[in-house]
């Protein structure tokens, strides 16, 4: 088995060498992803023989009448060994495999097919794990109808992707483990050379907004052409803000955001919610996170005239220190917002933030440092939420590259193609209601609609 392998190598060597030696740049950047493809599949495998390899562990123990209390001794140790790794977090990988090939069949063939990496079924196995094996195989079902549910996402936004199901059946779960938090916040200082050192733990209602106004500060700070790192900037802000004099007060009115839709805040619906710069939370937690700065006049967002809006959030920002965005019944949308300036005004930069939550380039999970112009404003590009999109700065840059271009496919969802290379990726915003989105195309390569967007856009090649 291992001669033919090792056949397969040379096989592959072979077909690449022209390639390796001469190839334009298109070739190169394809063949990279083919084989990444390839990789993946061949993931699929070690995945499998380490299922295999678990339950013959297994079986020698019971027959030795052995490790009653810990059948599976020593076979995460074994498979890191042979994968060259260290052993940390390859129990965990085991316990993601009993799921893989136990509950989860469609994953598993999507898996098989090189369609999800290993970082992205590491981080969904590890999320499904949360849950019974029941919803696990309910959200297999749920993956079937969607296959592309992790196409271009990063594993942070992957595991995400599935949170946002597992929420709706851990959510009281969730809850107690929320008000445990409280009891157990705690900060620790210890010596280490010339430092102090110091190691904390804060519960998500309090952390998340200490974290937000840090992460906004240091943005602020290095925009203005500060040189520090962003940690650098972060750990002044958090220690000059408390012993620097009263001068500088910590300030407590953060702007969050927090998209839910009205059923899960009025009706009690289980459909989780989005906290920025934290990710999805049951909506319980949202519920509790809002009663503080609850508002007696609420206003229905879809009912507001154009133009309104900017007022409404501004209004809603000055009286509280969580902004509500809500959803149309059914719809996947934020409400968008226009306008004719060239640089993005403030509201519509935080709305753009809000609606892509991370870095719009497929498989970045970068924190959005920057709205960008998806066509070019000096090209005829709309300052809008529809030809806007959030960018981390690498990928605002590496979209300056001859080369390299992005084009609105579609305004409602919002869906952007990129062309570089000779490849196309397609990046959308991340729905509201994660399951209410019409699935792409699994091979976006095939699409029939790509290929006519392709041709309205010829101009641009
Ligand atoms: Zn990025």
């Amino acid at each position: 088995m291992h001669q033919k392998l090792a056949h397969l190598v040379d096989e592959v060597v072979q077909e690449l060498t022209g390639t390796i030696d001469q190839g334009g740049q298109s070739d190169c950047a394809q063949a990279i992803e083919e084989l990444e493809g390839a990789i993946a599949a061949y993931h699929y495998l070690q995945a499998a023989l380490s299922y295999q390899l678990e339950k013959e562990v297994y079986r020698d123990h019971e027959e030795r009448g052995v490790y009653m209390f810990n059948p599976t001794k020593g076979a995460a140790s074994t498979i890191a060994l042979a994968r060259k790794q260290s052993p940390r977090g390859f129990s965990a990988k085991l316990n993601g495999y009993r799921i893989l090939f136990e509950d989860t069949p469609h994953l598993a063939g999507a898996y098989s097919m090189g369609a999800v990496t290993e970082e992205q079924m590491d981080a969904v196995l590890s999320e499904l794990g949360t849950v019974s094996a029941k919803h696990r195989s309910e959200f297999d079902q749920r993956f079937a109808q969607h296959p592309d549910l992790f196409e271009g996402k990063g594993p942070r936004k992957a595991r995400e992707a599935v949170r946002e199901f597992t929420l709706q059946h851990i959510a009281d779960k969730e809850c107690t483990k929320l008000q445990k938090a409280a009891d157990k916040q705690h900060l620790r200082f210890y010596r280490d050379g010339d430092m102090i050192r110091f190691s904390g733990a804060l519960p998500t209602p309090l952390g998340v907004p200490l974290r937000e106004h840090l992460r906004q500060g240091s943005f602020q700070a290095k925009r203005k052409g500060d040189k520090r790192s962003r940690s650098q900037i972060e750990a002044e802000l958090l220690v000059g803000n408390l012993i620097a004099g009263s001068h500088r007060k910590l300030p407590v009115s953060i702007s969050l955001s927090l998209i839910m839709t009205d059923k899960s805040l009025f009706l009690g619906n289980k459909e989780p919610a989005y906290l920025e710069g934290y990710g999805y939370i049951s909506s319980q937690i949202a519920r509790e996170l809002i009663a503080g700065s609850f508002q007696g006049d609420e206003v229905d967002i879809r009912k507001l005239r154009e133009g309104e809006y900017e007022d409404y959030l501004d209004h809603l920002e000055t009286v509280t220190d969580i902004i509500r965005l809500y959803t149309a019944p059914g719809g996947s949308e934020l409400i968008a917002m226009d306008s004719k300036a060239r640089a993005f005004p403030k509201k519509l930069k935080k709305f753009i933030r809000v609606r892509d939550r991370t870095c719009r380039t497929p498989y970045c999970d970068g924190l959005v440092e920057e709205a960008d112009h998806i066509i070019q404003h000096y090209l005829g590009g709309e300052t809008s939420a529809g030809n806007g999109q959030g960018k981390c700065s690498i990928c605002n840059q590496a979209k300056e590259k001859i080369g390299w271009k992005e084009y609105v496919a579609l305004e409602h969802p919002q869906v952007t193609v990129i062309k570089n290379a000779g490849m196309h990726f397609v990046s959308q915003a991340p729905p509201v209601t994660g399951w209410d989105h019409e699935p792409f195309p699994q091979l976006i390569q095939d699409a029939r609609w790509l290929s006519g967007f392709k041709r309205r856009f010829a101009a641009w090649e």
